[in-house]
Order: C-alpha cells, then sequence, then structure tokens
C-alpha cells in the first residue's frame, strides 16, 4: 500500500549505487525537456555531472499539445541518454507514453517516468507495475491528491514497490503561472504515504525566472528533491523553453538550495 504503516515508515529508491530518492540527501534531476541530439546532451551531462545533480533528464517521447509539434527522437535518443550515463556515470530518466514503448526504454533508462497526460492510464500503470525499474509518477494535470495516491497505488498494487510521486503543479483559472505549484499536497503526500516525493517547478511555473524560488520553497516543503529542465541555449529549446534554466543558472540554483535543505 501506499499509505504509511507507521509514522515513521518511507520507502528509499535506489538509480544506481550512488542515487539514492527518499534518504537523508536530496536528489536533483536536471535536464532538458526533449533530448535534441549528442552535443545538447554532451554539454548538458557534462556541466550537470560537475554540479551537485544526480541523474539525468530528457524526453525522446514527447507528449505535445500539437500533433505537428517535434515528437522526440525516439530511439536515437534513448541510445544518447544510454552513452550519457556510460561517459558520466549519471542515471537517465525518460518518459514513457506507451506500453510498446517500456521495453525500448527499460533497455537504455534507470528510471521510467509516467507524464501527467498518461497519470491515470491505468493499462500503462499495470504495465509498468510489471517491470523491475522505478517509476516517477507525475501528478495529472487536474488530479486530486487521492487520485494522485491511487495511481502510485495500481503500480504498487501490480508488482512494482518503487514508485516515486512528483508534483509537477495542476491547472487553475489563473494563465499568470502554467500551473500552481501545489506545496499542500507535497506535504500532505509526505505525510499520507511512504513513497519519496519530487517536486517539478518548472513545468509548475513554465517561466524560468519563477523556477529557482519554487524550487527552494519545495525543499522547505519537506520534497526529497527536485526535477528541473535546463539547456545550453534555453530560448533554442525544441519544447518548454520558456521555462528552461540555462545551465549557468543551474548551478546557480544548486548552489543556493544547500542551505535550505540543510535546514529542514
Ligand atoms: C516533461 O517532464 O517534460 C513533461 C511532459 O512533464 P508533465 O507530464 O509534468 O507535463
Ligand atoms: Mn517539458
Amino acid at each position: 500500500l501506499a499509505m504509511k504503516s507507521q509514522p515513521n515508515h518511507q520507502t528509499v529508491i535506489s538509480l544506481s549505487k550512488q542515487v539514492i530518492i527518499g534518504g537523508d540527501r536530496l536528489v536533483v534531476i536536471g535536464g532538458p525537456c526533449s533530448v535534441e541530439g549528442l552535443d545538447q546532451m554532451e554539454q548538458v551531462a557534462q556541466s550537470l555531472s560537475a554540479i551537485a545533480v544526480a541523474a539525468l533528464r530528457g524526453g525522446v517521447y514527447k507528449p505535445r499539445t500539437s500533433p505537428y509539434s517535434f515528437q522526440g527522437m525516439g530511439i536515437d535518443g534513448l541510445r544518447i541518454l544510454a552513452a550519457m550515463r556510460e561517459q558520466y556515470g549519471m542515471p537517465v530518466v525518460t518518459e514513457v507514453m506507451a506500453i510498446a514503448q517500456i521495453e525500448p526504454i527499460c533497455a537504455y533508462a534507470d528510471m521510467v517516468q509516467i507524464g501527467s497526460r498518461n497519470m491515470q492510464n491505468f493499462e500503462l500503470l499495470k504495465a509498468v507495475g510489471q517491470i523491475d525499474k522505478p517509476v516517477l509518477l507525475k501528478r495529472g494535470l487536474a488530479a486530486t491528491v487521492e487520485e494522485f495516491v491511487m495511481a502510485a497505488e495500481y503500480i504498487l498494487a501490480h508488482g512494482n514497490p518503487n514508485v516515486v510521486l512528483c508534483e509537477r503543479g495542476i491547472r487553475s483559472f489563473d494563465p499568470f503561472t502554467r500551473n500552481v505549484l501545489d506545496l499542500g499536497a507535497v506535504i500532505g503526500l509526505k505525510q499520507l504515504t511512504h513513497l519519496p516525493v519530487l517536486v517539478d517547478p518548472s513545468h509548475a511555473a513554465g517561466k524560468r525566472e519563477l523556477v529557482p524560488n519554487l524550487a527552494k520553497a519545495a525543499i522547505a516543503a519537506g520534497a526529497d528533491g527536485l526535477i528541473i529542465e535546463c539547456h545550453p541555449t534555453p530560448e533554442q529549446s525544441v519544447s518548454d523553453a520558456r521555462q528552461a534554466l540555462s545551465l549557468e543558472a543551474m548551478a546557480e540554483l544548486i548552489t543556493s538550495l544547500e542551505p535550505i535543505a540543510a535546514a529542514v
């Protein structure tokens, strides 16, 4: 069950020998919205491996609003992610959108992401319940906390205990931020469940200038870590350009998180 059985019950999930989510140390996952090419990912991995970013993200199967937008590099993108893992020793996380993508993704990635748009794709949840890789489950665009927890429950019930929850903002009436980061839900999920909770301030904010302080607020609220979008040339990102941090801004943010992480 996703619910806590005792107050100090906490699931700890390993992406590799060194990278553990839900333990004493804050885990930051960073990388672009989409894998765009080898050169882009090399710049990202080189830069992030030199700071305290534990794992790399990058979508290769992208859930785009428009069918005419870039849909992701697919298998070629997976090979780039695997090459970065090899070269820089960083575990990699990427999104799965369909049952048929599970096998290739599991062959290359260390963690499988279920995106917001698929949080209640129950057949996909059941299918990732049967894999032996950890799952990063993002909250649905308009999902209640209960629906979110029950989506995690699907994965656990089908045999995979390694689920990390990710709050990434929910829809509201106000277009000022792309979504509204629900820190109350982060606190509540930490109290109710034993699963690690990450926060994605990038998709919540939708604007890069809001990301650093939302990240700090998430740590202060008790999140186990963060997943943040960044890019060597943010304005040129093929997807989610407006919210991408530069690699320099990412390094600055990581440094500024240390005192907050030490205080909670
Ligand atoms: C992503 O991580 O790039 C993504 C599409 O996120 P979400 O599912 O939270 O919108
Ligand atoms: Mn994105």
